[in-house]
């Protein structure tokens, strides 16, 4: 995005609290944010990866002091050591109020009734989908993830007009909905799904089957948690919410700026933030910026939704994968369902792609074709030939947090 000279002053002023804490004291040692007077002198700057925040643990990025601490939330530590993000009440506050303006720029307003299915707790998602809800005024429902049985009910019983979830999530629900027969008393209008990628198939299927529009609402712990950028009623990728954050894309292999327009990492900067101030944060999250305005008239410029993680980009056989390409070449094969698993192992000295799809043909001969039809559709488009096989709908894992695609085990 463009770096003005209000935005720069900015950064400086960032750069100034962030040296506050020791976690950028350290780093930042001979670095003088007065000396950050150009884009070029900022992009020289280091960048923040994920594991400089995991040393950091616990309290390692705090840059205020203890009193003026209200809550922390972790980011998911499956592997590893958490990172743990200290925040103000000026960060919580600020942090509902970009929620709020999402919910805006999906046109839900305070008659909605928001049912909230991401988790709570060390999580970020749960509690800042409900904090926005309340601002906006609207109904929250604080479900959290789990018991389809409950959810269901009470989506009927409350009259839920807005689903917030994953897209797994959000599937499962649609798929459950549509088995119980129960479409015609839910009062869905509006999904909300969290930033994970999803294609365009996926898509379609629950907006079909909830009979409701989406929008894709992006954000990482690391930086507040979900709600730094939403997508409009015109679908053409996510309003980022510049007033707090400034963003760059680029190259995941060199780090450097990417020409505007092309698909690189996203890396980001808070121009607000107190608790735990981060400076080109690495998000590891694939998108492109999309240049020129929208025509819903917001100022705020806009990404493209997540097109994968540039850690799940694989290369087999010199070829580079990533999952929103895979989505891309199933989209194209009439029969072939959203859902799929790619495995890719090493086998006799060779990388081999091995890819599971969900159909709903039963008819084997049918599925024989739908397999071959999609060898040669990826023998086509990336120059290598997959080991293909289509399982039944609902034998591929749906999760409620974002969920894996793509597994390597060459490694
Ligand atoms: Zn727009």
């Amino acid at each position: 995005m463009n770096l003005t000279p209000e935005m720069l002053s900015q950064i400086q002023s960032a750069m100034r609290h962030a040296k506050q804490g020791t976690f950028y004291q350290e780093r930042f040692a001979d670095i003088h944010p007065e000396d950050i007077t150009s884009r070029k002198a900022f992009e020289q700057l280091p960048f923040t990866e994920k594991d400089d925040l995991r040393d950091a643990y616990p309290l390692g990025l705090q840059a205020v002091s203890d009193d003026k601490i209200v809550r922390i939330h972790s980011s998911s530590g499956t592997t590893g050591t958490p990172v743990i993000i200290p925040y103000t009440q000026k960060d919580v506050t600020d942090w509902a109020v970009m929620f709020k303006r999402c919910y805006k720029t999906a046109g839900i307003t305070n008659l909605d009734r928001v049912h909230i299915t991401p988790g709570y707790g060390l999580w970020t998602a749960g509690i800042g989908f409900q904090h926005g809800a309340e601002l906006l005024g609207s109904m929250a429902i604080p479900m959290g993830p789990g018991n389809t049985d409950k959810q269901i009910k009470m989506m009927m019983d409350l009259k839920s007009t807005v689903l917030c979830a994953t897209s797994s999530y959000a599937l499962l629900l649609a798929e459950e909905i549509e088995r119980r027969g129960v479409k015609d008393k839910i009062y869905l209008k509006k999904g909300v799904i969290g930033s994970e990628r999803w294609g365009a198939k996926m898509r379609k299927r629950i907006a079909d089957e909830l009979g409701v529009e989406l929008y894709d609402i992006y954000g990482l712990t690391e930086i507040y948690g979900p709600g730094i950028g939403m997508s409009c009623r015109h679908e053409c990728g996510m309003h980022m919410w510049t007033d707090y954050l400034y963003y760059e894309i680029v190259n995941p292999k060199t780090g450097a700026p990417v020409p505007e327009g092309e698909v690189g990492e996203i890396v980001i900067t808070t121009l607000q933030k107190e608790g735990a101030p981060l400076l080109r944060y690495r998000t590891h999250d694939l998108t492109r910026e999309i240049p020129g305005a929208c025509a819903c008239g917001s100022p705020y410029p806009r990404i493209d939704t997540i097109l994968g993680r540039s850690d799940d980009m694989v290369k087999v056989k010199g070829t580079i994968i990533y999952p929103s390409r895979i989505d891309e070449l199933l989209a194209t094969i009439d029969g072939v369902s959203s859902e799929y698993q790619v495995m890719i192992d090493h086998v006799n000295g060779r990388d081999m792609l091995n890819l599971l799809f969900e159909t709903e043909s039963t008819d084997s001969d049918v599925r024989r074709a739908l397999e071959k039809t999609t060898e040669l559709v990826f023998k086509a488009k990336i120059g290598l030939t997959p080991n293909v096989k289509a399982v039944d709908i609902g034998e591929l894992p749906r999760s409620e947090k974002k969920s894996t695609r793509i597994f390597d085990n060459r490694y």
